[in-house]
């Protein structure tokens, strides 16, 4: 027998309609590429947005055209999200800090047909321009005086002008897709994950849960996370769905420029990944600046380490949700919030708890398997292959690329190596390409880089598995001082003595730049290659 309730299919039309209906009046406030601030609300947002569906449509889009945007967190960027997705084409977003041959690949490969670009990443299009033929038109997200010279295109403010705010969104079955990202690509080329209306609309019901990312109406949001990266973590959605008010910074991240914005605009809750708050801090030290509206962070994307928990919640009274997930998951796997039990513990016996990523919302299923896919204990110690399913967890990559990704019980392989306590508490140890084999044994290079990110004088820390002739593999711990800072390689295994394993030690300290990928996460695969071929010092290399 079938329920006898409305058949109200879940598109994220509905969204930004919601948005301008209830909360038309609430604040988009955007630091502008081209300098100053701009401010906009979800009502104005939701009429030059469908001005935009008008526009691509007399231009010539269809439903499921890829329409591209590259792009930094603005006002004109929502717009385009919600004027493309809206009107059932595919709105694919292209990360500008990709290298230029991951981007052409990345737009050919999706067959992109019209491109949104910022006026700033006109270096980057100048360069791949000529490489895909499928681009139709360039539109520049910015006015006519800003379009950049010597390259094809025309401005926003002109391609929307003189369009009608009236157009029909929706109207089309929820499983339609809606958004194209494509995975950071560390091993073979990029793929692409196509979100459907249906997968980002109960994302966005998933990410409103209270353990979850919790927004309200009264929550002033700093999305400092990019609209390129893994949908923003959903906060483009789950903003206008209860009318937070949004703050977009742009493409400026430092700590002067957050802070900036935290003040001005009496933020409340923001998500970055952990580097961004690791500046915002080290900006607060220097300046004895202090955060009297921010009550919660909400940081990913990498392991947050206890010193940014603790400096948040001791210094600024601000609490910390750390969040797992990947471009796969939409992008939200898990939080690590205090269940009851945890809850009421003293704060310091939460911390280990705090700092695993956490617990499955409403919406996502986990197992720990062995490569054999045999399910292991969940006793918080048993390292494993991390494996997911839910309803916004992708199910096949664009065009089919990388075949079948799911077991046979639909699980999807996350790529991570993780624990599973009896609470439910989920913790990262690795990438499983990440993992440092010593001795037939498995090192957490993360374990030991959050630790290390603690120490005073450290900015970042990095810890790779090098070559070892007896050991197979034995950490190598790189360390990025902060400015000014001097330091020894005892002080650092000083440091960490006592705090881990003890044949998890380092085996050597090197002081260097960390590089950090395009989505800001350390990127191993250049330190891995920097250090391809180190020599241990002669009595590690004994030992
Ligand atoms: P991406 O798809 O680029 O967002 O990358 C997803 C990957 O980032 C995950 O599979 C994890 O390896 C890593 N990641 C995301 N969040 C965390 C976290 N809180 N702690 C550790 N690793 C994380």
């Amino acid at each position: 027998m079938q329920g006898l309730m409305q058949d109200w299919p879940l598109t994220v039309d509905r969204i930004l309609d919601h948005g301008a209906s209830w909360h038309g009046g609430r604040e988009v406030v955007t630091r502008a590429i081209e300098g100053g601030i701009v401010r906009t609300t979800y009502g104005q947002i939701h009429a030059r947005a469908k001005k935009l569906s008008n526009a691509l449509l007399e231009h010539g889009i269809r439903p499921g055209d890829r329409v591209a945007t590259l792009a930094f967190n603005t006002y004109r960027h929502i717009e385009a999200w919600y004027g493309v997705m809206g009107m059932g084409a595919v709105c694919h977003t292209l990360n500008p800090r990709l290298f230029a041959e991951q981007l052409v690949y990345i737009i050919n490969h999706a067959e992109d047909r019209i491109l949104l670009a910022d006026s700033s990443t006109a270096p980057i299009l100048q360069g791949i321009l000529p490489q895909c033929p499928k681009i139709e038109k360039v539109i520049w997200l910015t006015s006519d005086t800003h379009v950049p010279a010597g390259l094809p295109g025309v401005s926003y403010e002109s391609f929307i002008a003189g369009q009608s705010e009236v157009c029909a969104w929706g109207g089309f079955p929820e499983s339609q897709a809606a958004g194209l990202c494509y995975t950071s690509g560390t091993t073979g080329n990029p793929k692409g994950v196509l979100y459907s209306h249906r997968s980002n609309y109960l994302h966005t019901m998933m990410s409103l849960q209270a353990d979850v990312q919790g927004l309200s109406a009264a929550d002033n949001v700093l999305m400092v996370v990019p609209m390129f990266h893994a949908n923003a973590w959903g906060l483009a959605f789950s903003a206008p769905a209860v009318g937070a008010k949004l703050v977009l910074p742009g493409s400026q991240m430092d700590g002067a420029a957050i802070l900036e914005l935290l003040e001005t605009e009496q933020v409340s809750v923001s998500a970055a990944v952990p580097t961004v708050f690791q500046m915002l801090l080290q900006h607060l030290e220097k300046t004895g600046a202090q955060l009297p509206y921010l009550k919660k962070v909400l940081i990913g994307g990498s392991a947050c380490p206890e010193s940014i928990i603790r400096s948040f919640r001791d210094k600024y009274d601000v609490e910390v949700l750390h969040l797992w997930g990947m471009t796969e998951m939409s992008p939200v796997g898990s939080v690590g919030v205090p269940c009851a039990t945890v809850a009421a513990l003293p704060y310091d016996e939460q911390m280990p708890y705090r700092l695993k990523q956490g617990r499955a919302p409403l919406g996502v299923d986990m197992k720990l398997t062995d490569d054999d896919g045999k399910l292991l204990p969940q006793d918080g110690q048993t390292f494993g292959r991390l494996k997911v399913r839910g309803h916004s967890v992708a199910r096949a990559y664009f065009k089919g690329e990388g075949g079948d990704i799911l077991d046979a019980d639909g699980y999807f392989d996350t790529g991570d190596v993780a624990t599973l306590d009896a609470l439910g508490y989920m913790q990262i140890t690795d990438r499983a390409k990440d993992v440092i084999k010593s001795g037939g044994e498995w090192i957490s290079s993360i374990e030991i880089e959050n630790i290390a990110a603690g120490h005073p004088k450290a900015a970042l820390a990095a810890v790779v598995g090098l070559v070892h002739p007896k050991w197979d593999e034995r950490p190598l711990l790189i360390v990025q001082l902060k400015p000014g800072e001097t330091a020894t390689k005892e002080e650092f295994l000083h440091f960490l003595d006592g705090k881990i394993a003890k044949w998890w030690m380092p085996n050597d300290v090197v002081f260097d730049t960390i590089p950090l990928g395009a989505t800001g996460k350390i990127d191993k695969k250049l330190i891995r290659q920097k250090f391809d071929g180190y020599h241990w010092p002669e009595a590690v290399a004994a030992e």
